[in-house]
């Protein structure tokens, strides 16, 4: 059916690649590209079959991106490098006349921001060249802004209250690891918390808000309300939406960590002088920690994310919980990854295949929830990541 180029053979770059491979009727040929291409060759290799093509690039660099994608002529580029990537990589999909499909928005290195306005900018280019961009097509953001478009349109006349609830109850053994790419996750647990109430943004201290929900077959966890990119592009898209808010799970031996790597400077972002060489701390630190696509081996335990949802149905007021449970050794197993990158390189193929089967597949750049969230609900039973719905009941938020 059609030909991917798919960029960055991290955690969730493995996953992508390993589901795509197993269904050849819909990814004909896919290929996987990386700055560092020996971890693209190791990835196919695992893999076999000679099914995955493998090729070195330097995504922060257009032209040789442009040659690339001339040179194999996908049908889509699916962008599972690093935030930072975004932007080259739509450059990249313009000049060639590509689709693009990417799983995080962009960041610029130099701050740590997390705002759509940059990817947004490139809706009229996008819209003329008569290309599709699909943004944020993994599971938080991905599978939660399909779960909240699911709802509104099958459960609710208008929803008015959402609340992202994200647990990991896994257990590594490690004293201290991140479970996708450390700078990038250590910039986003660090930042202000910010939630969406009457049609305004309202800022907290980082990590001030926290209270214990309780999971399905997890139990309660400390939750805590910090800021995650789809509340921007969900409350612009369903502005029947008085509030808006997104909680995370995180243990005290983690907020422990994460308070002294502050405090001691090592999550900075601004380039500092070491032996005469330009060193930025967080990127230091990322070398020093685990690897999160190492963790795999040894990670217990579960993950679980969902919607809970508020609102009315036929003049009645309405609850609703949507949520999968993500088994981190079953993720392992079937793909050497853990659940974080197994649960983000699942719905990232699923959207690849959305676009190639030509349901999402409108010019322009879209957010998830705007293309239909039923055949993508399908896929979601269908390729590991079940979801259970509960309805009425205490979303205790
Ligand atoms: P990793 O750090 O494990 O992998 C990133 C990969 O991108 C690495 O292989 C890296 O290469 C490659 N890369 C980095 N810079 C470049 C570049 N300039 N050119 C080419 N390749 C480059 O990250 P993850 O796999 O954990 O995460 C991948 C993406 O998924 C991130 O954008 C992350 O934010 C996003 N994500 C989204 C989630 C969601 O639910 N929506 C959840 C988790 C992650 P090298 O190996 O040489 O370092």
């Amino acid at each position: 059916m059609g030909k991917v180029l798919v960029i960055g053979a991290g955690g969730v770059g493995t996953v992508v690649v390993h589901k795509m491979a197993g269904l050849p009727d819909v990814f004909t040929d896919i290929m996987l590209a990386s700055r560092t291409k020996s971890k693209c060759d190791a990835i196919a290799a695992q893999i076999g079959g000679n099914r995955i093509k493998t090729a070195q690039v330097d995504a922060d660099n257009v032209p040789e991106l442009v040659e690339l994608i001339n040179s194999y002529k996908p049908d889509l580029v699916v962008n599972v490098a690093l935030p930072y990537q975004d932007l080259t990589i739509m450059d990249a999909c313009l000049e060639t006349g590509v689709a693009y499909l990417d799983t995080a928005n962009y960041e610029p290195k130099d701050e740590a921001k997390f705002e759509y306005k940059w990817q947004w900018a490139y809706q009229d280019r996008f819209k003329e060249a008569g290309l599709t961009a699909i943004l944020g097509c993994g599971f938080d953001p991905g599978v939660t802004s399909v779960y909240t478009a699911y709802a509104a349109k099958h459960h609710f006349d208008e929803i008015h209250y959402l609340d992202i609830v994200d647990c990991n109850a896994g257990d590594h053994g490690k004293a201290f690891a991140t479970n996708f790419n450390p700078e990038i996750n250590i910039r986003e647990v660090t930042q202000k918390g910010k939630y969406w109430e009457n049609g305004q943004w309202v800022y907290t201290e980082p990590h001030e808000i926290h209270k214990p929900l309780t999971y399905p077959e997890i139990g309660p966890k400390e939750s805590y309300l910090i800021y995650h990119e789809e509340l921007e592009s969900l409350v612009k898209n369903f502005p029947t939406l008085k509030r808006a808010r997104f909680w995370m799970t995180f243990g005290q031996e983690y907020l422990t960590h994460l308070r002294v790597i502050q405090n001691i400077g090592m999550a900075g972002i601004e380039p500092v002088m070491y032996n005469g060489v330009e060193i930025v701390p967080i990127q230091f630190l990322k070398a020093v920690l685990p690897n999160p696509g190492d963790l795999g081996e040894n990670y217990k335990g579960w993950t679980s994310i969902g919607c809970r949802i508020k609102g009315v149905k036929d003049g009645k007021e309405k609850t609703y919980y949507v949520y999968n449970n993500c088994s981190h050794e079953v993720a392992f197993k079937e793909t050497g990854t853990q659940a974080v990158s197994y649960t983000t390189g699942v719905p990232c193929m699923i959207g690849a295949m959305m676009y190639l089967k030509g349901l999402w597949k409108k010019p322009g750049v879209y957010n998830v929830e705007e293309f239909n969230p039923d055949p993508f609900m399908d896929e979601l039973n269908k390729h590991g990541l079940p979801w259970v719905e509960l309805h009425d009941v205490d979303l205790e938020l």
